[in-house]
């Protein structure tokens, strides 16, 4: 099946809907061309925040608005749901399945794919079933099910030690994720759930953050390190630093670090570690023979196009430039809106060679627990209660609509100013059931 609506103009397919993409698309919102937009997902998700939804702060719609909504002011810009499994860039061709499962073809003159990351084990895939990361709004529901669910079960366990297993939680990786999520599965623990619980204390969680580097937040300055580390062992949780994970099962986790080697009884733990490129990565790899690292993001030029592809792009998470750039939301973005008006100025008859892409860093924060975080901008460090306010405003700019940002702003103001609830703490048997049959089959 294929699908073109030709008007005549020139065609460019932008794969994912995520930071990169959107940012591509809507640069292209004005240029005499047709877009089409293509995910496998029909929402543009807002990852930073995946940990809120995962931990009953935030519900999904809230982060993740309609990719429809997103691009609706821009007429010349379609948007599909399919996954892309194959490119052929000699024919100039995106080969996609929709969700009935038949094939979509897609021609294209230029091509952006910006396909984002996904988890990566380190070699040990089989970790994913019992140690989920967060990259998408099902992975949040999950993780969400999981954490609530294992509260529930102890609650309900008559064994202290079946208590114990299901009142400890390890994050496996210190970086700004890891840390989100722990600070508030400590919020959790010592303010929210307290009060509500009869036959548990959920003071008395055990909730580790572990990393084979040596502090938390690697990229960050070692004084803002250092805060977060003492804000989160305040805060009971136990940091455990130059360890790392060398087995899981449904039970426990076993690391090793200073200590020797050790097995953690824990039935929740969390992956925030590493990632690795999308698999569309190794498709135009090898289809143009560009080189990829050790993560399999992709050596594009300096201006983000494929080597021996003519007219293709490859931005965000799933590339690497000369420079290293981290794997950031603002370097998606501001690489999707360069890429965008180099393709608007070509098709203008423009064909000087573009300046190469150059990223403005405005620098990085990570919240801590409610109230507290770090923020390294333009030169100044900040931390507590300022570096907080600063990512609420960072965060509640960068989403998308004003619902979503008033929405989001409610719920902040309510679970982590005064009340101090969760709104969003929806589980069913389903979630607690497939933790309870894990360990049962353990
Ligand atoms: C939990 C978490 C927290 C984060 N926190 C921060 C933070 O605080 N600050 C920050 O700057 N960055 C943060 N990041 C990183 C940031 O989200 C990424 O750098 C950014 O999303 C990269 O943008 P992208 O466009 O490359 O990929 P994405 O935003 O991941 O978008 C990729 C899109 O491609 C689609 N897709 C993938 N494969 C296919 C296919 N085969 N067919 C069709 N569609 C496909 C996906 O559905 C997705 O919509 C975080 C990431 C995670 C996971």
């Amino acid at each position: 099946m294929s699908n073109s609506d030709r008007t005549g103009r020139p065609r460019v397919v932008v794969i994912g809907g995520g930071f990169g993409g959107v940012r591509a698309a809507k640069a292209l919102g004005h240029a005499d061309v047709d877009v089409t937009l293509v995910d496998r997902t029909n929402h543009h998700l807002f990852q930073p925040l995946l940990y809120q939804v995962a931990t009953g702060i935030l519900s999904p719609g809230l982060i993740a608005p309609a990719l429809r909504r997103v691009v609706k002011k821009e007429r010349n810009i379609r948007t599909l749901l399919a996954e892309v499994v194959d490119i052929d860039v000699h024919g100039k061709v995106v080969h996609a399945a929709t969700p009935s499962a038949d094939q979509l073809d897609l021609p294209y003159d230029y091509l952006v794919v910006a396909g984002g990351a996904t988890h990566a084990y380190f070699g040990h895939p089989e970790w994913a079933e019992h140690a989920p990361g967060m990259k998408s709004i099902e992975d949040a529901r999950m993780l969400r099910s999981q954490i609530l669910g294992a509260y529930e079960l102890a609650e309900l366990a008559t064994d202290e030690k079946e208590r114990e297993a299901y009142l400890t939680f390890v994050v496996v990786g210190a970086g700004p994720t890891g840390v989100e999520i722990t600070g508030q599965l400590a919020e959790l623990a010592q303010y929210v759930l307290p009060k509500e619980y009869r036959s548990i204390d959920t003071r008395q969680a055990k909730i580790i953050l572990l990393d084979a580097a040596p502090s938390v937040l690697p990229p960050f300055a070692p004084k803002l390190q250092r805060y977060t580390q003492r804000q989160l062992e305040k805060m009971g949780v136990e940091v455990r630093l130059n360890t790392a994970a060398t087995d899981m099962d449904s039970e426990a986790i076993t690391v090793k670090g200073p200590r020797g080697e050790e097995r953690i009884i824990a039935r929740t733990k969390i992956w925030a570690a590493g990632v690795q490129a999308s698999p569309l990565a190794a498709v135009l790899a090898k289809a143009t023979g560009t080189e990829t690292d050790r993560a399999g993001r992709l050596a594009v030029d300096p201006d983000c196009s494929l080597p021996g592809a003519e007219g293709v792009y490859a931005i965000g998470d799933m590339v690497t430039t000369v420079d290293r750039l981290p794997g950031v939301a603002q370097v998606a973005m501001q690489q999707g809106t360069y890429v965008g008006k180099q393709i608007a100025n070509r098709v203008k008859g423009d064909h000087t060679t573009p300046a190469p892409f150059k990223y403005f860093d405005k620098g990085s924060m990570a919240t801590i627990g409610a109230r507290q975080a770090v923020a390294d901008a333009m030169g100044f460090k900040v931390t507590g209660w300022v570096a907080y306010l600063l990512w609420c405003y960072v965060h509640i700019m960068f989403l998308i609509g004003w619902g979503n940002r008033l929405g989001t702003l409610y719920n902040w103001v309510r679970s982590l100013r005064y009340a101090r609830n969760r709104g969003h703490r929806l589980i069913s048997m389903t979630g607690a059931q497939e933790i309870a049959e894990r360990h049962e089959a353990a």
